[in-house]
């Protein structure tokens, strides 16, 4: 299938086409080579401020992977992969270095101090060096530790509590800022979330999904935006899609909104494109 991706036409491999377990060998077998040869990308979504409409907050950076014959093939297919094979440490690395160096890049061409998030995987979580790495590259790059958010899925971060928070404190330590992404799917309670140094919370699309049609769906995203905002969290809804989705968060209070209704992820030089245009909101 053929999808639309910021403008320009992509075959994605998707999840559904992954098939036997042989194809899935030497699958991880060419991802780990892809980062030396490439192939890897990545492309950004912006995330919009929800009160002051159309400014953008800041974009999230969506791992691709560019793969010579099969097209581009979605994280939903190499992610798994890359962690059950030990893949996903390298491709981590990569993603990291790469936030730094786009950050930068669009800064010198005049885009001005844009914040990025990146996603965390469990495994990096568990990595000894992994603020230090993150240390290194924003210095390396001369890239502010606040232009840099850390995306970690809520049921990521209630595997390992003890891990969770100390790798947080340590992040929060040199002032780069965490989110807890696709929140809502797993359990975590009042006083876990209390005892976290995170700023952001993002709303899992399912719940976004189910806005206009069911009431059950909007006061649980009602209830969800109360407890974040009595904690101090910024609430970032992902996955929206419809005008009348963004119109109940905006009326919810939500503070960002992200989702296709607004942009599709899109690769660095078309999102440069796409935002020179609009207010870029001042980092607060
Ligand atoms: P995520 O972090 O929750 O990212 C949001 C996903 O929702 C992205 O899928 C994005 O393209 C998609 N999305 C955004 N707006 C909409 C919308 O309005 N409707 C729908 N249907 N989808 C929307 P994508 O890019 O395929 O990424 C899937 C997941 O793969 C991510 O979920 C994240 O968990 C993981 N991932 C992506 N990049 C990385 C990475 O660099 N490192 C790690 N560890 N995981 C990554
Ligand atoms: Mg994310
Ligand atoms: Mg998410
Ligand atoms: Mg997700």
């Amino acid at each position: 299938s053929a999808k639309r991706a910021g403008g320009a036409h992509y075959a994605f491999f998707e999840p559904h086409m992954s098939t036997n377990s042989q194809e899935q060998l030497s699958l991880q077998a060419e991802l780990r080579m892809a980062v030396e040869r490439g192939e890897l990308v990545l492309h950004y979504q912006p995330k919009i401020d929800a009160r002051r409409r159309g400014e953008v907050s800041g974009v999230e950076a969506l791992l691709r992977w560019n793969h010579p014959v099969r097209g581009m093939v979605s994280p939903g297919v190499f992610i798994p992969l890359a962690e059950r094979f030990g893949v996903i440490g390298l491709l981590g690395h990569w993603v990291i270095e790469e936030a730094c160096r786009q950050i930068q890049e669009w800064r010198s061409a005049g885009l001005g101090r844009i914040r990025v998030a990146i996603n965390l995987s469990v495994h990096q979580l568990h990595e000894e060096d992994l603020v230090e790495r993150i240390d290194s590259a924003l210095q390396r790059h001369g890239v502010e530790p606040a232009q840099l958010v850390c995306e970690i899925t809520e049921t990521v971060t209630m595997e390992d509590v003890t891990t969770t928070q100390r790798v947080f404190s340590r992040l929060a330590a040199i002032g780069v800022s965490i989110a807890i992404d696709d929140f809502g799917t797993g359990y975590s309670s009042l006083s876990y979330l209390r005892r976290l140094p995170a700023r952001q919370l993002k709303i899992d699309r399912s719940f976004i999904s189910d806005l206009e049609a069911s009431g059950d769906a909007r006061a649980v995203v009602d209830a969800v935006i109360r407890l974040a905002h009595a904690l101090s969290l910024r609430v970032v809804a992902e996955g929206v899609e419809t005008a009348g989705q963004r119109d109940i968060l905006i009326g919810m209070g939500c503070d960002e909104l992200q989702g296709y209704f607004f942009a599709r992820p899109m690769p660095a030089d078309q999102l440069f494109a796409w935002a020179r245009g609009r207010p870029l909101l001042a980092k607060g």
